[in-house]
């Protein structure tokens, strides 16, 4: 799997918006906007690491926004969004250089997964990739309250982000707009295209709107608001050891004398809570959404059903309260990677370390746990959700 690290740029000062912080540090039902974004990106399992660009008067407010939440130091932008965007390229450089990099906007709160994973799967065959909408609405140009002229909107599309690029390629045509001082570009996509990169068009997702104006904040406001309900799932499953020297359990690799047996990686515990998630959102089951008869999912880092799962909620404007992971067997003893495996799972669902719980217990010997012919796990999870979604 490639490196693809996300540059979060949030170094701007949103002069179209009032407020007494930046528009990205403003409170958006509970969260700063910036949040938000961050969060989408802490969930998607194929993001190997996360920076922020901020302004340097806003480190304070990037601390408190941001805590709790994994991520690489952040990183002083510049005077426009151009040169922000290519210090934190440059940053990038300066440590391992990842091959893949996404761009994304601060101020886009509702990005999803499954556009990240659109913009990542373009990259396979592009030198980049972005998310783009058609024009629907008829196109004029207007000066002084009239019109001058409507426009052909065949073929006019409205770019959004994340956009993602090959990361040498990019850092090559960043630094050559940022030596030729007579133009200035507004997304990276324009700089690339100016260095004749071929640069690849996804489906954009009309939820993932870009907060610019009052009323942006008060339409997102609205739309996440309202009344709330407490649900309750549960989840169990089992896996029978197979040969092997290590189990994994919640993504932490314990050394045994056996692994487990399963289509994908076989993560009992991650099954179990991902079931947990589904059934209090009553959306199907791991089997329903990742079918054993289909083999991609074949070997598969159970983390990304997990985070398929946390997308759900969060796309649904769902919020995980609590998780409750009990693990049945005799072998391996799990307390000492107790710890490793609650805050594995805090990362990836990008909620506090106090809200997820990992217990384990034995059958005292009775039954196929008692017989350590596998594992059991069962989970419950505990959400927030808007009543009627
Ligand atoms: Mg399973």
């Amino acid at each position: 799997m490639p490196q693809t690290v996300a540059l979060i740029v949030a170094a701007g000062r949103g002069s179209r918006m009032p407020g007494e912080s930046p528009k990205q540090y403003q409170d958006l039902c509970g969260r700063t906007i910036l949040r938000h974004a961050l969060e989408a990106f802490v969930i998607h399992p194929d993001i190997t690491d996360i920076r922020a660009v901020i302004h340097p008067e806003d480190a304070n407010r990037y601390v408190a926004a941001t805590r709790g939440l994994t991520l690489a130091p952040p990183v002083i932008g510049g005077k426009t969004r151009q040169e922000s965007v290519h210090n934190g390229l440059a940053a990038l450089a300066s440590g391992t250089a990842p091959e893949q990099v996404l761009i994304h906007d601060s101020a886009r709160p509702f990005v999803s997964l499954a556009l990240i994973d659109r913009v990542i799967g373009a990259l396979s065959t592009a030198d980049g990739a972005i998310p783009t909408l058609p024009v629907n609405d008829t196109v004029k140009r207007a000066a002084e309250g009239r019109i001058a002229a409507t426009l052909d909107r065949e073929g006019l599309h409205l770019a959004q982000t994340p956009q993602g690029f090959c990361f040498p390629a990019l850092l090559e045509a960043h630094n050559r707009a940022a030596a030729d001082r007579s133009v200035s570009y507004t997304d990276d996509a324009s700089i690339a295209e100016a260095a004749g990169l071929h640069v690849a068009a996804v489906d954009g997702d009309v939820a993932n709107i870009k907060i610019t104006h009052v009323d942006d904040m008060s339409r997102a406001a609205a739309w996440l608001r309202g009344e709330r309900e407490t649900r309750v799932g549960s989840g169990f499953d089992v896996h029978a050891f197979g040969p092997g020297d290590a189990v994994r359990l919640c993504g932490v690799d314990i050394p045994h004398d056996r692994a487990l047996d399963g289509h994908s990686d076989a993560d009992v515990a991650l099954h179990a809570l991902t079931d947990a998630i589904l059934g209090a959102l009553g959306d199907g089951d791991i089997g329903s959404h990742f079918p054993p008869s289909d083999l991609q999912w074949r070997g598969k880092d159970s983390m990304h059903f997990l985070a398929h799962a946390a997308d759900l909620l969060r796309t649904r404007n769902g919020a995980l309260v609590h998780a409750d992971l009990t693990i049945i067997c005799e072998h391996p003893n799990i307390g000492p990677h107790r710890e490793a495996m609650c805050t594995r799972v805090a990362e990836a669902l990008a909620v506090d370390r106090n809200r997820i719980s990992v217990k384990a217990t034995t059958t005292e010997g009775l039954g196929f746990t008692g017989r350590a012919e596998g594992i059991a796990a069962q989970a419950s999870a505990t959400i927030s959700i808007k009543v009627g979604r």
